[in-house]
């Protein structure tokens, strides 16, 4: 077993902290107050080889591995939240499926730009009836006579939906067949009859667009099916194994943000005529925050390690990310705590933190979905 970092994770991880410190973490208060989808940090992560780290080069993306991926998304999401959920879903909800289940045809003209950074993506599975139920579909797609498809349906939350050029997309073909019905496709967003709602007003990640999308007799030619007919569910689900590694790398950032902030400001303010850090009850709280983000980590890269050496992950990723976004809530509202009043104002960082963390416990599968996955594994004897 070899904790260290390779050679190439340690550049990536260099590259990605100077980005973040240098770039990201002086616009992200900013970026929250106003909402503001930071175009420009994108076409930065573009340029950097972000959006498509694990993509193969062949295919615009970084060659890298899936544990690069995660050192990158926890330096960016340090950074601030917003950003680091929008390269999440460019690389594991989008650049990855169309990698593992896209013809050549199809990485060449939709994959290539995805991991080059050309293009953006976003992933559409949930629907206002289908959310942890994600096999209650039913958005339709039905075959025509000269084998084009028509769509037509409402998906909910569509993270960067309202910015993507890319979908993949899912529906059902045949409802009496349960999962089996379920269908993907590669959506350009700029098809007729597809419109997105206004983007939701949210708790927290406020930089990251998202929305629902309105498809209304949307036509797609049969090239643009992803995989096979009713092989949309394992599609989906297999993509979201994947995906959840991405949200706990996340959550290690927003994480990793609570404690190094409330660290700095325990140094520097006083009280009782010593540095708060000094204070026994505030130290401790420090120290568990530091052990319960290493043990997260390990979890984490534990996950990216199995999928880059092609072995089971799916119970590992679901620990990971119920872990790491457990302790993302911990450590945010521990941070506020430390913080004293200035914890509860938008003037310091710690608030930001608490609101960004929550959603690492809902999106990508609720905690409770989390459990259920790692409880039917261990019923299997996995
Ligand atoms: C900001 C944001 C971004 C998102 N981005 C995307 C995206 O890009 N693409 C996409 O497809 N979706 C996206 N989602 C949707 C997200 O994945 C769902 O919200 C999530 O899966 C939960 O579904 P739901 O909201 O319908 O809640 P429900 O499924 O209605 O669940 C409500 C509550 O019941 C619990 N629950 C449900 N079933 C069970 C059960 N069997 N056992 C125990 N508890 C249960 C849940 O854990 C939860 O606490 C996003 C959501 C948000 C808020």
């Amino acid at each position: 077993m070899e904790f260290q970092l390779t050679d190439d994770q340690a550049m990536v991880q260099k590259t990605a902290r100077d980005f973040a410190t240098l770039e990201v973490l002086p616009k992200a208060a900013e970026i929250d107050r106003d909402h503001r989808f930071p175009k420009e940090l994108v076409a930065r992560m573009a340029e950097l080889g972000f959006l498509g780290i694990a993509v193969p080069e062949a295919y615009g993306g970084g060659g890298m591995d899936v544990v690069s991926y995660v050192i990158a998304m926890e330096e960016i999401s340090r950074a601030c939240a917003s950003t680091g959920v929008i390269m999440s879903v460019n690389n594991s909800l989008v650049c990855d499926p169309i990698n593992r289940f896209g013809t050549e045809a199809q990485k060449q003209e939709w994959l290539t730009p995805l991991a080059a950074g050309k293009k953006l993506g976003c992933f559409a599975l949930s629907e206002p009836e289908a959310g942890s139920d994600a096999a209650a579909q039913r958005t339709t797609a039905v075959k025509q006579p000269d084998g084009s498809w028509i769509i037509s349906g409402t998906k909910n939350w569509i993270t960067n939906g309202p910015v993507a050029d890319v979908c993949v997309l899912f529906t059902m073909n045949d409802r009496a067949a349960g999962h089996k019905g379920i269908t993907a496709f590669i959506l350009p967003m700029d098809t007729p009859g597809v419109r997105c709602g206004s983007p939701d007003d949210k708790l927290g990640i406020r930089g990251s667009k998202s929305s629902q999308i309105f498809l209304d007799d949307v036509r797609l030619p049969d090239s643009l099916l992803l995989g096979e007919v009713g092989g949309g569910f394992k599609i989906a689900m297999s993509t979201l194994d994947g995906g959840r590694i991405g949200i706990a790398a996340q959550a290690l950032g927003i994480a990793r943000a609570a404690l190094e902030d409330a660290l700095a400001y325990s140094q520097t303010r006083k009280t009782f005529g010593k540095a708060i850090n000094q204070h026994q009850a505030i130290a401790f709280k420090l120290a568990d925050m530091a052990t319960e983000i290493d043990a997260a980590r390990l979890l984490t890269l534990r996950a990216a390690w199995l999928k880059d050496h092609k072995l089971p992950y799916g119970k590992e990723a679901a620990m990971a990310k119920l872990y790491a976004s457990d302790v993302a809530n911990k450590a945010a509202r521990e941070g506020i705590q430390i913080f004293g009043g200035n914890g509860y104002v938008t003037e310091y960082p710690a608030e930001r933190h608490f609101r960004d963390a929550k959603i690492t416990e809902i999106y990508e599968g609720t905690s409770e979905i989390q459990r259920l996955v790692i409880a039917n594994y261990l019923t299997k004897g996995a």
